[in-house]
């Protein structure tokens, strides 16, 4: 019998395996679900405004549902993780697109990769300043060119080329940003200025990971990078196995946090080759990287993942991470909090 197991929990998913009713076997619709976050940080319940609040969780849900739709029409994994990032790229309230932090010197640099786990196909870009979908973009360099990865003044000209929209930097400029930036210039700690969830609020990048009905993973991730960066620093989430993986031989995993160590440890990838390897479950290799290799290393942030067999797993290392899925026919779920 043909019945598969998910996690604890997430009972809708079990409703869409093979079913055995009075002996006779019901094949229903192949899983599938989606998992989106919009970064990890020190935020809590006292210092959210409500009506912040009521725009985050509306925004998330809207990703969530973007996404879940193309899933559930029997879309593709890769679609459906760009739809969700689209959604919350053009958000001023997240550190992707729209919202993207400051640098040093008060423009924005913006970086996002894909990846499709079906064949390893892969597209990322990293410091473009006049790209306003990097997602978008990342999309292109993976379909449009022979490359996995252009940067800079490139991979704008290439945008032109292929006809992704343009904007001028300002674009991207916004009150709340620029107030982040003057913040973390006052910090005299140069290790706290590096840790991008060092400076209070400092959640925003964004994510999604999926499973199609045909069996196929995708992730996607972008982000406005680290507030007040410098000298053309890049983190995590444009790099394939640090911010971003997918494979469908294992699971598919996008992540938010404190860049240089998700780059040192590879911790998309890692997440990954834990289960392909050592066989273990999603949950376990998500939970040993995040809250122990990473922690004990000092590296702050959080993950989020779902397996060929439809399992999700969303830990996190720091006070909240805005995070939500929906599997199945399942109700959409948005959380901002540990404990809830
Ligand atoms: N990982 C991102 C970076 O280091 C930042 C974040 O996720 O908040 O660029």
């Amino acid at each position: 019998m043909n019945i598969r197991f998910f996690g604890a929990g997430f009972a809708g998913l079990a409703t869409t395996a093979l079913i055995w009713a009075s002996g006779v076997s019901m094949a229903s619709e192949q899983v599938y679900g989606l998992v989106i976050h919009g970064g990890a940080g020190t935020l809590t319940r006292e210092n959210l405004p409500a009506e912040t609040e009521t725009a985050l969780r509306k925004t998330l849900a809207d990703a969530l549902h973007a996404g879940h739709r193309i899933l559930a029409g029997g879309g593709r994994s890769l679609d459906a993780v760009i739809a969700s990032v689209s959604v919350l790229e053009d958000s001023p309230l997240f550190n992707a697109g729209k919202g993207a932090v400051y640098t040093w010197e008060e423009t924005h640099e913006l970086d996002a990769s894909l990846m499709d786990g079906r064949d390893l196909a892969a597209g990322a870009v990293a410091a473009v300043r006049n790209v306003r979908s990097p997602i978008e973009l990342a999309r292109r360099v993976m379909d449009d060119s022979p490359h996995v990865m252009l940067a800079g003044v490139g991979a704008e000209l290439f945008a032109q080329e292929v006809g992704v929209e343009l904007v001028e930097n300002s674009w991207f400029d916004t009150e709340f940003r620029l107030e982040q930036l003057h913040i973390a210039k006052q910090e005299t700690d140069p290790a706290a200025l590096l840790n991008p969830l060092a400076v209070e609020n400092k959640f925003g990048t964004v994510g999604a990971v999926a499973l199609d009905k045909d069996g196929n993973l995708a992730a996607a991730t972008s982000t406005g990078g680290t507030t007040a960066k410098r000298w053309g620093r890049v983190g995590d989430s444009p790099l394939i196995g640090a911010g971003t993986y997918a494979d469908n031989n294992s699971c598919a995993v996008s992540a938010t946090g404190h860049g240089e160590y998700f780059i040192r440890h590879a911790v998309a990838h890692d997440i990954c080759a834990r289960l392909a390897y050592q066989k273990v479950s999603l949950a376990e290799a998500a939970e040993y990287v995040v809250m122990e290799k990473l922690a004990d290393a000092g590296g702050d942030g959080g993950v989020i993942a779902i397996d060929r067999d439809g399992n999700i797993a969303m830990p996190f290392n720091t006070e909240g991470m805005y995070r939500g899925h929906r599997l199945g026919a399942d109700d959409p779920v948005v959380r901002i909090f540990k404990e809830e």
